[in-house]
């Protein structure tokens, strides 16, 4: 079919991208377990290699089957195009390549996952790039934080570990003045709930290893390209308006136009980075995008009825769910995320960290995993494992202070849930 803008979102989700298979007629998309692609002649290998020509070289660069799914999620989140890669860290570093050199800094939020956090403050360092943390309820902040060595700003939607939606908008705005891209993680939403491109993102980053999977089997990222940023306005972005001498000189802007940063991150970025997706992560993800909308409803509703359990416990001292009305963020929901905040928040357990200990120790159904947006509901107790390595400051400041543990709801019954929870609540605070 072609991808008209008029099909709906659970059509897309279903059809974009793909096509019966040319060679068989095969329905699905095949899992083209290839690492190389016969050329029909030397010339046709040349206009390959010259960019000239669009096609298969190497499975490091470019899949059949990992294409397929590029487009269904460039599709879904309304970009021009998308990379997939081997990650969601992955994806954060491919989204900054294109962007940043020695001494250029990104502006971030103080609310991202853990492994961000550490990303962005450590390891970036050793490319000569850095973050600046900043509040991004503090527009102010987010205003100044920005200098003459900035090439990006970096949020959540949703922000892990839940509870906190981003103003895209009033962020992107700020981002537009000083000229420089807005890229949204959008990985705890899904564009099933929200489209950080039409409230005015640049790229889009996800973890497809989370809800656009769904099922907990591969780990995946992806970029998504708005295509709506013009790249060539500043001189910020040499590697993409300037003749680029890791391409013999090629200038990928004004020869690909919209899609100069996706033709980037092929070229250049999985050329030399190798950060590629395999055919087989591809295809588990393609299957879990088939049913993301059906997911997200119940991810959405099954939060929503737990949430309101919980914060009527006495035994739970509060809830930051943006679903609820006591979220100061639920202001946010009708315009970031209208069809729900996701099924990602804490809870903050009376007795502190050893009652969280004993709570994740006495779950049944729920999992002590280092993992969320599973159709399995979820538990960690992010304080001592996935935001251990931040200092106390940066635990509270990301919502993963001692005494709270992260629940991701899965698509179970509610009411099993909520059953597993008040056993459990009860020995943690016996
Ligand atoms: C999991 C996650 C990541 C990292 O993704 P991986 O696939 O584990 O590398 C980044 N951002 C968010 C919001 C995540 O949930």
């Amino acid at each position: 079919m072609s991808d008209g803008p008029s099909y709906g979102f659970d059509t897309l989700q279903i059809h974009a991208g793909a096509r019966p298979d040319p060679a068989t007629g095969a329905r699905q998309t095949p899992i083209y377990q290839t690492t190389a692609y016969v050329f029909r002649d030397a010339e046709h290998a040349a206009a390959l290699f010259n960019l000239q020509e669009v096609g298969y070289i190497y499975s490091r660069l470019t899949n059949p089957t990992v294409a397929v799914l590029q487009e269904r999620i460039a599709t879904l989140e309304g970009g021009v195009g998308a990379v997939c890669c081997s990650s969601g860290h992955a994806a954060q570093i491919m989204a900054l390549f294109p962007l940043m050199q020695p001494g250029c800094n990104v502006v971030a939020s103080t609310r991202l996952y853990g492994g961000t956090v550490t990303q962005f403050s450590q390891t970036i360092k050793r490319f000569g790039w850095s973050a600046k943390f900043v509040d991004f309820d503090d527009l102010d902040a987010v205003r100044d934080a920005i200098d003459d060595n900035t090439r990006a700003v970096f949020g959540e939607s949703i922000a892990n570990p839940g509870g906190y939606i981003t103003d895209i908008r009033a962020i992107a705005d700020i981002a537009d003045a000083a000229g420089v891209p807005l890229i949204i993680d959008n990985t705890s939403a899904t564009p099933y709930l929200c489209n950080p491109i039409s409230l005015g993102a640049t790229l889009v980053v996800h973890s497809t290893t989370k809800y656009l999977t769904g099922n907990g089997t591969v780990t995946g990222g992806c970029i998504v390209d708005s295509g709506q940023f013009d790249w060539s306005a500043s001189d910020k972005f040499p590697s993409l308006s300037q003749p680029e001498p890791a391409y013999h000189g090629l200038k990928f802007h004004e020869t690909f136009g919209p899609l100069a940063f996706t033709f980037h991150s092929i070229a250049i970025g999985l050329r030399d980075l190798g950060m590629t997706m395999n055919p087989q992560a591809a295809h588990y993800t393609l299957m879990g995008i088939e049913t993301l909308s059906l997911r997200m409803e119940r991810h959405v509703e099954n939060a929503m009825t737990v949430a309101t359990w919980l914060e009527n416990d006495p035994r739970v001292d509060y809830v930051t769910y943006a679903g609820l009305d006591s979220s100061p963020y639920s202001a946010r929901i009708p315009a970031v995320c209208p069809k729900g905040a996701g099924a990602l928040f804490t809870f903050a357990v009376k007795g502190g960290y050893e009652a969280c200990v004993k709570l994740v120790d006495s779950l049944e159904i729920f999992s002590h995993v280092a993992n969320l947006g599973d159709t399995r509901s979820l538990i960690i107790h992010s304080a001592s494992t996935t935001h251990r390595q931040l200092t106390p400051e940066q635990q509270e400041a990301a919502g993963a202070a001692p005494n709270v543990v992260r629940v991701s709801i899965g698509i179970e019954n509610a009411e099993d849930l909520i059953a597993d929870l008040d056993q459990a609540l009860a020995r943690a605070t016996a």
